[in-house]
C-alpha cells in the first residue's frame, strides 16, 4: 500500500460471497495497514479458509497478528490450518479461553492473552473482554490521524452498545465504519451517524438495517473489499 494513510479491509469468511468464493457459517476479515496486516476471526472451515484467502490474493507469511474475538467454533476453526503458513504466528485471545485450548495454541503461536482494553498494534486496539455470559473482543482500527476509526465485530454477543460504547471511550476519532456480526443487538439506535455500516455473518436484524439505515448499509459477503478513507 502507499504511504498515505489508508485501511483495507477484505471479507474472507461469510455467510455469503461473491462470485469464485466460498461461502461458509462464519466470520473472518483481513486488516491491512499501512504498517501491518492482521487476520480478525477465521472462519470454520480452514479449506474454505484458504480458498478465499487464495483468490483474495493474500500473502499469508506476511500476516503479522492473528485475532480471535471469541471462542466459537465459526470463528476460531481456520486457526489450524493457516498457523503452520506464517513464520513466528502470534494469536491475540481472551484469557478466558479455557486452558486446553490456550494450550494447543500456544503449542504452535505466541499468545497474548487479553484482559481490559489495550494497544496491540500502532492504529489498533483491543476493546478488551465484553460481556457477561459469552466473552468477547472487537477491534478498533484508525484509518490515520483525524481520519477516524472503523470498528470490527466478530459476533457482537456483547451487542452492539456496549461494544459502540467502548471503541468510543478508547479513541475519541470519530466512527467512521462498523464491520462484522451484530448478532441480535436491539439497540440499532447506535449505528446512526456510522458511515459505513456492514453487518456481517450472524446478524438477525438485517431488514431492519437495512430499511433504517439506506444509506449507510453495505452488503458483507466473502471477497469483498473495502477501503478506507
Ligand atoms: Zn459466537
Ligand atoms: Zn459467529
Amino acid at each position: 500500500m502507499d504511504n498515505k494513510d489508508s485501511v483495507k479491509i477484505t471479507i474472507l469468511y461469510d455467510n455469503n460471497c461473491l462470485a469464485g468464493f466460498k461461502a461458509s457459517w462464519g466470520f473472518s476479515c483481513l486488516i491491512e495497514t499501512n504498517e501491518n496486516t492482521i487476520i480478525f476471526d477465521t472462519g470454520w472451515d480452514g479449506n474454505v479458509l484458504l480458498h478465499n484467502l487464495e483468490l483474495s490474493q493474500v500473502n499469508i507469511e506476511k500476516i503479522d497478528l492473528i485475532v480471535l474475538s471469541h471462542s466459537h467454533w465459526d470463528h476460531i476453526g481456520g486457526l489450524t490450518h493457516i498457523l503452520p503458513l506464517i513464520t513466528n504466528p502470534k494469536v491475540v485471545l481472551l484469557k478466558s479461553f479455557s486452558e486446553n485450548m490456550k494450550r494447543e495454541i500456544r503449542a504452535r503461536a505466541e499468545i497474548l492473552e487479553i484482559v481490559n482494553y489495550e494497544k496491540i498494534m500502532k492504529g489498533v486496539w483491543t476493546t478488551g473482554e465484553l460481556g457477561d455470559k459469552i466473552k468477547e473482543q472487537a477491534l478498533v482500527v484508525e484509518i490515520g490521524k483525524d481520519k477516524g476509526n472503523i470498528l470490527l465485530t466478530g459476533c457482537a454477543h456483547p451487542d452492539l452498545k456496549s461494544i459502540i460504547q467502548m471503541a468510543r471511550t478508547i479513541s475519541d476519532g470519530d466512527l467512521k465504519a462498523i464491520i462484522g456480526g451484530f448478532h441480535d443487538s436491539e439497540e440499532l439506535n447506535m449505528l446512526e451517524g456510522i458511515e459505513r455500516v456492514i453487518p456481517c455473518h450472524c446478524t438477525q436484524k438485517m431488514d431492519e438495517i437495512k430499511i433504517t439505515y439506506p444509506d449507510s448499509y453495505l452488503k458483507c459477503a466473502a471477497g469483498q473489499v473495502f477501503n478506507f478513507p
